[in-house]
C-alpha cells in the first residue's frame, strides 16, 4: 500500500497519478484519488486496477484543484475490494475530510468495538473509517488536537495523510515502522510513501517524516507535531529487503545500497563454492552484485524476468501465485547449464518462489545451485500490514536450515543474520526484524 498527498500545486490530481505510478509496485489491487476543487469540494475517484487503469477512468485528470491525495491498494482477501480501496472521502458539518493510509493497527477490533458502541457504523474494513471516526467522535477542539487524541488510541504500523479543504496532515506511526517522506515541488509540498516519487515529478526531498510526526501542511508552510512522547525507530526491515523500490531512500539510508551491503556480508556470512553468482530479478539483483563483487565470483544474468507480469506475490491466491512464478521468470539456458550457481533472492516466504526457481535453472542444465537469502530466516507474522502470511504458511516457521534447503530442493542454503542487516543501514536506521527474530515494536493485543 501507498499513500501520496500534494499541496499547493497546480492540477494537483495529474501529479498524485505520477506520484502513484511511481508508488505502484507497492500495490496493485486499487487506487485513489481525492482533490479539493477550488470550491472547496471534496472530489473523490476509486477503482480497481493500476493507477493507469483507475485514473483513466471518469476523466480524473481533469479535476481541478491545488490540493489532494491518493493512495495505491494492495490485494489481501481481509481488506480487499473496491469498498476498501483509498482515499476515503467522510461528509461532516465541520466540512469534509478524506484520509488514505498504509499498514495496519493492532488495536483494530478493539477501537471498532469501542466505536460501535458509541453509534459508528463501519463501511469498510480499513484504518482510515477508524481514523475518520475517532476524530469526529466527540470534542470541539481545534482538529489537531483531535487527531492527536486519535492517533494516542490506535496501535501498530502506519502512515496516513489526511486531507481537509485547506490542509493536509501527514502521519508516520510512534514506532517509525512505516516510511514517509516530505518533498517540496515549486512553492508547493509532495508526501510520498517513497523518494522515488519525488524523482519522477521532480520535487526535491526535504526529510523524512518522523516516528510520532504530524506534520500539517497549509498556506503557512510546514509544521510539526508530535502526538506521543513515546518513541522508537524502528523502520520495517522488508521494506529495505522486499518492498521499496531500489532508488528510494529510507531515513537516510538507500535501498540498493543497503542490499548490495547485505549481499557483500553474505558472501562472508554464507559463502559457497560456485561458477556464476544469479540474482532473482528484480529484488534479488542488488544482493548478488554484492554477493559477487565480495566473493570475486562473476555476476551473470541467468534469469530473466517478463516485465508484463505483476509481482507475483501480490496475487490474492495460492493457484494464481503458482502460475504467475512460471510466467514470470526463465532461465538464460547458455548462461546456466553445466555451470555451479549461487543464486541470490531477496527473501523466502512460503518457499514457492524459491523451489520453482531452483527447478527451472536445473531443469535447463545448472549443475549445483546454492541458494542465499539476503535476509534472515522468516520465522513469524507480521501483524503491521505486510502481507507475509500465517505462521503456518512460512517455509521456516518450524523448519531448521537442513529442513528448508530440503523442501526448496538446493545443493546448500545460507541466510543473512539480522546483524548484517542492522549493520547494512550504515546506521541511518534502527530496524524491525519481528518477522525474523519475534521482537515486535509494540504490544499485541490478540494477535499474539
Ligand atoms: P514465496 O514463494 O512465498 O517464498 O515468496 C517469496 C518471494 O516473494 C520473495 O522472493 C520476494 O521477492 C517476494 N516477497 C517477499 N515478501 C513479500 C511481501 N511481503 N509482499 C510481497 N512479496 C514478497
Ligand atoms: Fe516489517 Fe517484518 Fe516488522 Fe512486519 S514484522 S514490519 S514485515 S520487519
Amino acid at each position: 500500500m501507498s499513500v501520496f498527498g500534494a499541496y499547493g500545486i497546480e492540477n494537483a490530481a495529474q501529479m498524485i497519478y505520477l506520484g502513484l505510478h511511481a508508488l505502484q509496485h507497492r500495490g496493485q489491487e486499487g487506487a485513489g484519488v481525492a482533490v479539493f476543487d477550488d470550491n472547496g469540494r471534496c472530489r473523490n475517484h476509486r477503482g480497481l486496477g493500476l493507477a493507469g487503469e483507475v485514473f483513466a477512468q471518469g476523466k480524473v485528470l481533469d479535476i481541478p484543484g491545488r490540493i489532494g491525495i491518493g493512495s495505491t491498494q494492495y490485494a489481501n482477501i481481509a481488506k480487499g475490494g473496491l469498498d476498501n480501496v483509498q482515499p476515503l472521502c467522510f461528509h461532516h458539518k465541520t466540512g469534509d475530510i478524506a484520509i488514505a493510509g498504509e499498514g495496519n493497527l493492532i488495536n483494530a477490533e478493539q477501537l471498532t468495538e469501542f466505536l460501535e458502541d458509541k453509534g459508528c457504523f463501519f463501511h469498510t474494513s480499513t484504518d482510515s473509517e477508524i481514523l475518520a471516526n475517532l476524530i469526529k467522535k466527540e470534542g470541539v477542539e481545534e482538529r489537531i488536537f483531535r487527531i492527536k487524541n486519535a492517533l494516542n488510541m490506535m496501535d501498530g504500523g502506519f502512515s496516513f495523510v489526511i486531507l481537509t479543504r485547506n490542509r493536509i496532515y501527514a502521519i508516520r506511526d510512534k514506532y517509525g515502522i512505516k516510511p514517509l517522506a516530505l518533498g517540496k515541488l515549486g512553492d508547493g509540498w509532495v508526501v510520498s510513501s517513497e523518494t522515488c516519487a519525488f524523482q519522477l515529478l521532480g520535487a526535491e526531498f526535504i526529510r523524512d517524516v518522523e516516528p510520532g510526526e504530524i506534520v500539517t501542511i497549509d498556506d503557512h508552510g510546514i509544521r510539526s507535531n508530535h502526538y506521543s512522547d513515546f518513541k522508537k525507530h524502528k523502520v520495517c526491515s522488508m521494506e529495505y529487503i522486499y518492498i521499496a523500490r531500489p532508488d528510494s531512500d529510507i531515513d537516510g539510508c538507500n535501498v540498493h545500497n543497503f542490499r548490495k551491503e547485505v549481499g557483500r556480508r553474505l558472501a562472508d556470512e554464507c559463502p559457497a563454492d560456485a561458477d556464476i553468482v544469479v540474482g532473482v530479478p528484480d529484488s534479488g539483483l542488488s544482493a548478488a552484485m554484492g554477493y559477487a563483487e565480495r566473493s570475486g565470483i562473476p555476476f551473470e544474468t541467468g534469469l530473466i524476468k517478463n516485465r508484463y507480469i505483476a509481482r507475483t506475490f501480490i496475487q490474492p491466491s495460492q493457484t494464481m501465485r503458482e502460475k504467475s512464478v512460471q510466467m514470470k521468470l526463465s532461465a538464460v539456458q547458455s548462461v546456466v547449464a553445466g555451470k555451479r550457481l549461487v543464486l541470490v533472492d531477496d527473501s523466502i516466504v512460503r518457499g514457492t518462489t524459491c523451489l520453482k526457481i531452483v527447478k527451472l535453472l536445473r531443469a535447463a542444465g545448472a549443475s549445483e545451485v546454492h541458494v542465499r537469502i539476503a535476509s534472515p530466516m522468516m520465522k513469524h507474522p507480521c501483524f503491521y500490514g505486510v502481507d507475509t502470511s500465517t505462521k503456518e504458511e512460512l517455509l521456516c516457521s518450524d523448519r531448521n536450515l537442513e529442513e528448508a534447503c530440503r523442501m526448496i530442493e538446493a545443493d546448500s542454503l545460507g541466510y543473512a543474520s539480522c546483524a548484517n542487516c542492522v549493520a547494512s543501514t550504515g546506521g541511518c536506521s534502527e530496524l524491525c526484524l519481528a518477522c525474523f527474530n519475534g521482537e515486535y515494536p509494540t504490544s499485541l493485543y490478540e494477535n499474539e
